[in-house]
């Protein structure tokens, strides 16, 4: 058990709302709260019931500060598996202030951010990719990737991680005991099936860190940027997506000078879309710098929409932005189909191969069609129900990359038929990159720059 000192700090937002949550957790914990709380009887509860709900109030000397709700949580069942008194008083900023003031005067010490987490961790109760996971699920911003953290935070994400570092660590038994005492255990013909298990394995591995890609985009959002000559249609598109007058709609071309950016949720996904200008060749300065904004946004995006006006042929400048996008992951509008049509789909189809979708920003067909497609596009089947785990920590993608590195020298070893020792020096360095992920084997300056990142009262 990790002891430590009495930790207290704010658990709610700072904004004024119905009820707001000081937190109080360690050995003084029921302490303090009795220096600080009485019942309406003015009796202090002696010993404070564990897992109880008492009705009573702050008081600073003889001073009432709020009428609370205070719950007593004895050690081991609380978040941090310490002890815990957890008071529920008014939302108010000042009043919130004034009960943890109180608290602190009476011998608590303010909690560092991501503290209670921290102690949560140092005392067993969840792992390290689990903690991670509680920021994750304040942070997330759409049901993906709420669903996601919640995955991680139940266990999806340790549990791959302690069945593939068990068959490592049964790999990495099984060739220390031969070689300590040959006389029991056979190592010929060892290799093949050992190649059979670290190639499972080496999969599992690629499989995960190959949802790094999937598990950023559902966390930080699709970085999208519409694309096309101007008068097109671009911001009318983004103003239906955005149900609001974000970008100026004129039928001047090139009204659109500078760039646009917007978040938006569509089917659940989050997409950080960039309106771009026209992309067209031009000589007025300003546009220009837009230009040349508009191809960099979209050199890096994750979708480009491309607009075009299909009651306008095609033109050079459109042939340009196909050559653009041809390698990239990109959805060509054809908008303006309530007008007389002198393009079709099919004269786009001679030009690309990505989808082609017909609609009309102003009468809003094809919306649907449109936004189920970038759904279709970028989640597998139905994400939150399925049982794949996906990874979003640069750290963990970090440590999985290693420990694939240290597997493949396992192979490598292996293919020079080299001798057991140095395969298992790999297969421990694999298993201790794993063993990182969940909080293994992982130094004390890591544990704190990891919860440094969490905001304050978690
Ligand atoms: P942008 O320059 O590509 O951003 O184009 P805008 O969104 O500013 O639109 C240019 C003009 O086309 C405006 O007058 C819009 O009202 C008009 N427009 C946009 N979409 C449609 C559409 O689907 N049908 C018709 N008829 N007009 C449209």
């Amino acid at each position: 058990m990790y002891i430590s000192d009495t930790i207290a700090a704010i658990s709610t937002g700072m904004n004024n709302s119905g009820i707001g949550i000081i937190r109080i957790c360690g050995e003084d914990a029921f302490k303090i709260a009795s220096r600080v709380f009485c019942m309406p009887s003015g009796k202090v509860p002696d010993p404070f019931d564990s897992h109880r709900v008492y009705y009573g109030f702050i008081k600073d000397g003889e001073e009432t500060i709020d009428e609370v709700l205070l719950i007593a949580l004895k050690a081991p069942k609380s978040y941090t598996r310490e002890d815990t008194v957890e008071i529920n008083c008014h939302g108010g900023n000042l009043v919130m202030r004034r009960v943890l003031i109180t608290v602190l005067n009476n011998g608590a010490r303010l909690a560092e951010p991501g503290e209670f987490t921290k102690r949560a961790f140092l005392n067993g109760r969840i792992d390290l990719s689990k903690a991670e996971s509680v920021t994750d699920v304040i942070n997330s911003e759409n049901e993906y990737a709420l669903s996601n953290s919640i995955k991680q935070l139940t266990g999806k994400l340790t549990e791959k991680i302690v069945s593939l570092r068990d068959k490592i660590k049964y790999e990495i038994a099984y060739i220390e005991s031969a070689l300590d005492d040959p006389e029991h255990y056979d190592l010929d013909g060892y290799y093949d099936s050992l190649l059979g298990t670290v190639d499972e394995i080496y999969d599992e591995l690629i499989k995960l860190k190959k949802s790094f890609k999937e598990g950023r985009i559902i966390s930080e959002g699709i970085n999208t940027v519409i694309i096309g000559r101007p008068n097109v249609g671009k911001s009318s598109l983004l103003n239906i997506l955005t149900g609001e007058d974000t970008a100026i709609v004129t039928d001047i071309a090139g009204t659109t000078r500078d760039t646009l950016k917007q978040n938006i949720t569509i089917n659940g996904l989050s997409l950080k879309v960039t309106d771009t200008a026209g992309i067209r060749d031009t000589d007025d300065v300003i546009e220009k710098i837009g230009v040349d904004k508009a191809m960099e946004s979209a050199k890096d995006a994750d979708l480009i929409i491309m607009m075009l006006d299909s009651s306008e042929e095609i033109s050079n400048d459109d042939i340009k932005i196909f050559d653009f996008i041809k390698d990239k992951q990109a959805l060509i509008l054809l908008n303006k189909s309530d007008l007389d049509q002198k393009t079709t789909e099919a004269d786009v189809r001679k030009l690309t191969q990505q989808c082609i979708m017909s609609i009309s920003a102003k009468d809003e067909t094809g919306i649907d069609e449109f936004k189920d497609k970038i759904k279709e596009m970028f989640i597998k089947g139905s994400l939150e129900y399925n049982d794949e785990v996906i990874i979003t920590n640069e750290r963990h993608l970090f440590l999985i990359d290693n420990a694939i590195k240290s597997l493949d020298e396992v192979k490598k070893v292996i293919g020079d038929m080299m001798p057991e020792d140095f395969v298992s020096i790999d297969l421990k360095n694999a298993y201790e990159y794993l063993g990182a992920v969940i909080g293994e084997q992982i130094g004390d300056d890591i544990v704190d720059e990891i919860f440094s990142k969490f905001c304050m009262g978690k």
